[in-house]
């Protein structure tokens, strides 16, 4: 495999992020290809509208219905047959027979002269095409209106049944991470429950002497262990399954032992720490008796060690068992950063989301930024607006891989590209916003 220990990827210095997200996205399409390796990924679940937010939709949503069902009214108005628009050029003037309202509709026929007073989304009566709008009418004696042909065209202001969706064609198709505005759609197509991929089972842990749980002390040299609550946050703006397996001493009867149970429990592992040099020898054996896992360093900014490959447990029922693994760097920013860059696209992809890459918008940098070709860099900072309308963007303070304020205070990524070099004030940069993401 490309990725494995001894492959050449492994012995290049630095590997292009694109090269990494390549290889990653290589190993999880081979997973999905090998269906009983991992406890398969593309089982489906049926689940009320309430709890389908963030899941990944099995298969096409075909609509029952014509949507709208029937012809109605986009605006508040009179309802009236167009006809006389083509043989009238000059002020046409309407008796007003009744009102349709929404969910009550006329049950008569309007005939030539005549007029339905109408509000938005009641039923075009029968005879009529065209609405005009209440504004655009003068109230005339005898419930009559007035207004100027000029003003509109036959069949104005009218919705047609099935415009918006035909019966039987996809309302969302299959691979859509369900947003608020589709369960919204199925739920005006009368569907009250949705076929979606079953949630994958990721664990998480975080590895370091130095570590300590909340609501310990903290003694000299010890820090508390924050990975694993920036890493549930971000796993629970995906809907997965998480199965928290705390800290790790950095020892390796401890490791192999945790890293096995933690494997076994799950489709993929995501641990933090002990990839960096100086601990990456220590970890790499274990990855070797456990898996097939490369060590790489990645030619980016913050989050360059990372480890990334196949781990496979020993589960007596399931010795076929495969769990994707990614060891990020145990920085707490590198975690956020590489879990964005590559760890986020690779969970949509094994669940079958069919769109995995967040948006990227472009903004006017405010300040120069330093930056070395050769690396991909995330900087952290805040999406603003200039006096013209035009978007802007401000780093946030210090940027050290490990100052989690940076992030914090920030509500996007200035993405600065490989070959990228020096930003000076006022040039447009690649951005990527946090919100909803991370
Ligand atoms: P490592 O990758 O293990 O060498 O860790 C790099 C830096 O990140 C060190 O300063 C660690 O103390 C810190 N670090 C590692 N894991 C965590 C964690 N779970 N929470 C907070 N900081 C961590
Ligand atoms: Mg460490």
């Amino acid at each position: 495999m490309k990725h494995s220990p001894n492959s050449p990827i492994l012995l290049t210095s630095s590997l292009h992020v694109n090269e990494a997200r390549k290889a990653i996205s290589d190993l999880v399409e081979e997973l999905i290809q090998e269906s009983d390796a991992i406890g398969d990924p593309k089982d489906i679940e049926v689940v009320s509208l309430d709890l389908a937010i963030d899941r990944i939709l099995a298969e096409d949503l075909l609509s029952p219905i014509d949507v709208p069902a029937a012809d109605n009214s986009a605006m508040d108005g009179f309802a009236f047959d167009g006809a006389c628009l083509d043989t009238s050029n000059s002020e046409i003037t309407l008796r007003v027979v009744g009102t349709a309202f929404a969910g009550k509709p006329f049950e008569g026929k309007i005939h030539q002269g005549e007029c339905l007073k109408i509000m938005t989304g009641a039923l075009m009566p029968a005879g009529c095409d065209t609405v005009i709008p209440q504004e655009l009418t003068s109230a005339k004696e005898d419930l009559q209106i007035a207004f100027q042909h000029s003003q509109l065209k036959r069949g104005e202001n009218r919705r047609l049944r099935g415009e918006d969706l035909l019966q039987g064609k996809p309302a969302i198709v299959a691979g859509r991470l369900l947003r608020p505005s589709d369960l919204g759609l199925a739920a005006s197509l009368g569907i009250a429950s949705l076929k979606v991929r079953r949630r994958l089972k990721v664990a998480i842990l975080s590895s370091g002497d130095e570590l300590r749980s909340l609501g310990q002390p903290l003694d000299a040299g010890s820090i508390y262990d924050s990975n694993r609550y920036s890493l549930t946050g971000l796993l629970n703006r995906l809907n997965l399954e998480i199965i928290d397996c705390g800290i790790v001493r950095d020892e390796p009867a401890s490791l192999k032992a945790a890293f096995c149970a933690a494997a076994i429990k799950a489709d993929v592992l995501i641990s933090s720490g002990g990839v960096s040099v100086g601990e990456a020898d220590f970890t790499k054996q274990i990855m070797q008796e456990l898996g097939d896992v490369g060590f790489w360093k990645i030619a980016m900014r913050p989050g360059r060690p990372m480890a990334f490959g196949i781990l496979r447990p020993v589960a007596g029922k399931n010795p076929a068992r495969k769990t994707l693994f990614f060891g990020l760097p145990g920085n707490p920013v590198a975690v956020m950063v590489t879990f964005y860059q590559f760890v986020r696209t690779a969970l949509l992809q094994l669940n079958g989301a069919n769109q995995t890459e967040p948006p990227i918008m472009q903004a006017i940098s405010e300040a120069p930024i330093r930056k070395k070709p050769g690396r991909t860099e995330f900087q952290r900072a805040i999406l603003g607006r200039r006096a013209d309308g035009k978007p802007t963007v401000k780093l946030t303070g210090s940027q050290g891989a490990g100052i989690l304020r940076s992030m914090s205070e920030a509500n996007c990524f200035v993405i600065l590209g490989h070959e990228q070099e020096n930003i000076a004030a006022g040039d447009w940069v690649d951005v990527a916003l946090f919100d909803g993401l991370l």
